[in-house]
């Protein structure tokens, strides 16, 4: 008889953003007038800019003249996408990559996922907490051993190794989701001498690296030396350029990874061709658009829309005097709440009519903590703001 993967058995129910639909729907249901706002929002909000709509457009007209139709293409990824990539990181990161280390995907969260192929069930992976769970998750149900790295105040949530860490598949998240906090490049070297030094891999979530505007911090590892002889690069279009629903992302495999002689990069080639066929001809026109001035300009102007969101929430918390991190080089703000975070949750419901996302849900070191994003309106973040300070000053006179 057929036997099923059992490591699946081995994953928890994710009750987070289930659990969040619940309350939401129950005090609406006890309270049908309540203008609830929703600065829990992981998904962009704001249109494809104009000149990738355009783009798109294009290569629809194009997959429909009998002269222009296109079929299967590389499995990698168009040349045309891998060039303007290559050139993203050279102009943006000041990184020299060859086109043929850049893999194009529909999105980094298959990418992440899949990349675990790669490796034997027997490595120990090492993850910060708290955390994006897709790491987690996927690692699970591989059956590979998982140890945490803690993430806290003490370290602006931004763990480094010592002499008693051990993994061999890392995982890194900068900018960070759910904290908001990013590297420094100093500290990106810590992991990397850590890495060489240990023959272990590290797997770079940079999906949110369009956010840093701090120019000193890095938006790739790949600036760091020696980081493309041990890490994997991973990012997406979508917080870049609002592809949540349209699906692009590449990740950058450097030949200089060989691990017992063999290429990473060879093998994910090996993978990657054996089992993907490739991202829409159309989607990846769309993509090649936003690396353009004009397209990545359009890109820019929502991404400037968020990160005065995250400002206008950063402030907030700034006047009310709690702790957080994020905010500036990234989309997310990660608060102190002080209490059970699913208390703070229910408070921030019931008295403001706001809705953030409980740390806990991220992992065992994200209790007392909260998570709001800057993918809401103007508008709402505005008011969701205004309404949270009024809750802190009237709980301050109360006290
Ligand atoms: N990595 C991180 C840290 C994310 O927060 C997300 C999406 O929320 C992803 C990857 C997924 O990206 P994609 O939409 O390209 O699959």
């Amino acid at each position: 008889m057929v036997k099923l993967n059992s490591n699946y058995g081995n994953l928890k129910e994710s009750y987070l953003f289930a659990g969040i639909a619940r309350r939401i729907r129950e005090y609406k249901e006890a309270n049908p007038s309540a203008d609830i706002i929703r600065l829990s929002i992981g998904d962009v909000t704001r249109p494809l800019a104009p000149q990738v709509v355009n783009a798109l457009q294009k290569a629809s007209q194009e997959m429909g003249s009998a002269e222009t139709f296109r079929g299967y293409g590389d499995e990698q990824g168009y040349g045309f996408l891998q060039e303007a990539i290559r050139n993203y990181y050279k102009t943006q990161a000041g990184v020299e990559l060859e086109a043929s280390e850049i893999f194009i995907s529909d999105g980094a969260k298959s990418d992440l996922g899949n990349f675990t192929d790669m490796f034997d069930t027997d490595n120990t992976v090492l993850i910060p907490d708290p955390v994006y769970p897709v790491y987690v998750d996927s690692n699970i149900m591989n059956g590979r051993k998982i140890v945490f790295i803690e993430g806290n105040e003490a370290n602006g949530f931004l763990p480094l190794p010592d002499e008693n860490t051990k993994g061999d598949i890392i995982y890194l998240c900068s900018p960070n989701n759910p904290t908001g906090a990013v590297y420094t490049k100093e500290q990106l070297k810590v992991w990397v001498d850590f890495a060489i030094k240990n023959g272990s891999v590290i797997l770079f979530d940079a999906a949110y690296e369009a956010f840093i505007t701090d120019p000193n911090l890095p938006r790739s590892i790949f600036e760091v030396e020696g980081a493309k002889s041990c890490a994997v690069e991973f990012c997406s279009l979508s917080k870049t350029a609002g592809f949540t629903g349209t699906r692009c992302g590449y990740t950058v495999v450097p030949k200089g990874i060989q691990i017992n002689g063999v290429s990473l990069n060879k093998m994910w080639l090996r993978r990657q061709t054996t089992k993907f066929n490739g991202t829409a001809y159309i989607i990846q026109r769309g993509a090649e658009a936003v690396f353009t001035p004009e397209g990545y300009a359009g890109c820019l102007e929502n991404i400037n829309y968020y990160r005065e969101n995250a400002k206008i929430i950063a402030s907030t918390l700034d006047r009310i005097g709690i702790w957080y991190t994020g905010g500036v080089n990234s989309p997310y703000i990660w608060l102190k709440c002080g209490m059970d975070s699913w208390d703070f949750f229910d408070l921030l419901l019931k008295e403001a009519n706001v809705a953030g996302t409980p740390g806990s849900g991220f992992g065992k070191c994200g209790e007392g903590y909260f998570r709001l994003t800057a993918f809401n309106t103007r508008e709402k973040t505005l008011e969701a703001m205004a309404r949270i300070e009024k809750v802190f000053a009237n709980l301050k006179k109360s006290n």
